[in-house]
């Protein structure tokens, strides 16, 4: 059951509420490399990236904030830490959402200004706790980042916007240490109805960050916790879009387009089934419909353990039988059984 917290709009879309969980990315091209972000933007938002971060140290970046936004039609947050002046910039191009800590960028003042901005925009906020960067009286305090000390440092970030009486803001509360991250998004969670950015960060290479992503952000999701989840990856963001919407399929939401299951094969397996699977994968990238098409190892098993799914094929020796719901329907024969299962999928 989903933990319901309040709505936020980010640019054309929402946050929180009953609104589906949101799935972003970050950009990683050099910052002054403009038509390099721009171009990579795209990507992102053609393998379906709904919300987009890029980086703004400078006021004078927000031209690259800017151009982005001109190039796709996907909410853009900039990514701001210490430099106020650069929110202000970011906020006068149109950006969509500003990440800030306001504990960050000095005094009242500057805060104040930040809020007035935002608000007259319509830009909400999301404070972005880091267990690796504390504020040193509350590393004192604890004298560990710990999820008291985490969720300590959000809500004293979140009082600095309060004071000014501005409550757009979302809030995340990240670590690379999994236990640790979870249980600061529960602590906070109980206690705030701001809507929660999940991820866990500095979550390592691709493979271990795949691994502490999926039990970190799934593991908060399937607890209900968590309106808009990014992994972080050292790959390409589009690859951190592609795991965030396997998360989310894995722990049972329903996202579009399709999704490929198979079996890890065994010794009855008599054709390329790891293969054809994945080529099915690459060549369904983009395809919209929501359906469920499984490749599995034998004739035996695979149709009934694939039940589920609405198409599928299970190998046998030179041939596979074509089955729908669990139900096989004909044998595909011959040295294109990969363009005849394509076809069938097609059909559907
Ligand atoms: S479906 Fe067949 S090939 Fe695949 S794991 Fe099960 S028994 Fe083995």
């Amino acid at each position: 059951m989903r933990v319901r917290k309040r709505e936020v709009k980010i640019g054309g879309m929402a946050i929180g509420g009953s609104n589906p969980i949101a799935v972003q990315t970050m950009l990683n091209v050099p910052i002054d490399d403009i038509p390099g972000n721009v171009a990579q933007a795209r990507r992102c938002a053609a393998a379906g990236c709904q919300i987009l971060r890029v980086t703004c140290p400078t006021p004078a970046d927000a031209r690259c904030i800017e151009a982005v936004k001109k190039a796709v039609d996907i909410p853009i947050v900039a990514d701001i830490h210490f430099d106020y002046r650069a929110a202000l910039a970011c906020a006068a191009v149109g950006v969509d959402k500003i990440r800030i800590n306001p504990g960050n960028i000095g005094s009242d003042d500057r805060v104040k200004e930040v809020v007035t901005a935002c608000r007259a925009g319509h830009i909400p906020i999301r404070i972005g706790v880091n267990g690796g960067s504390l504020e040193k009286h509350i590393l004192a305090k604890y004298g560990a980042p710990v999820p008291e000390a985490m969720v300590e440092s959000a809500l004293y970030h979140v009082r600095l916007l309060e004071k000014f009486d501005f409550e757009d803001i979302v809030i995340s509360i990240k670590s690379s240490n999994v236990p640790r991250m979870m249980e600061a998004y529960r602590q906070l969670s109980a206690v705030t109805d701001y809507p929660l950015h999940v991820g866990v960060t500095e979550a390592g290479t691709y493979q271990m960050g795949l691994l502490k992503s999926g039990m970190g952000i799934g593991g908060l999701l399937l607890e209900g916790i968590g309106d808009t989840i990014r992994v972080s990856l050292a790959a390409d963001p589009e690859k951190e879009v592609e795991a965030g919407f396997n998360i989310l399929r894995a722990v049972g939401y329903a996202v579009a387009g399709p999704e490929v299951i198979t079996c890890p094969t065994c010794g009855r397996t008599q054709y390329p089934c790891i293969e054809i699977a994945n080529e099915v994968e690459r060549r369904l990238q983009g395809y919209k419909k929501p359906i469920k098409v499984a490749v599995m190892g034998c004739v035996v098993n695979g149709p009934g353990e694939a039940r589920e799914a609405d198409i599928g094929i299970a190998g046998g020796k030179n041939e596979a039988v074509l089955f729908v719901h669990g139900q096989p329907v004909r044998k595909l024969t011959g040295d294109n059984i990969l363009d005849q299962f394509m076809e069938e999928i097609y059909k559907l």
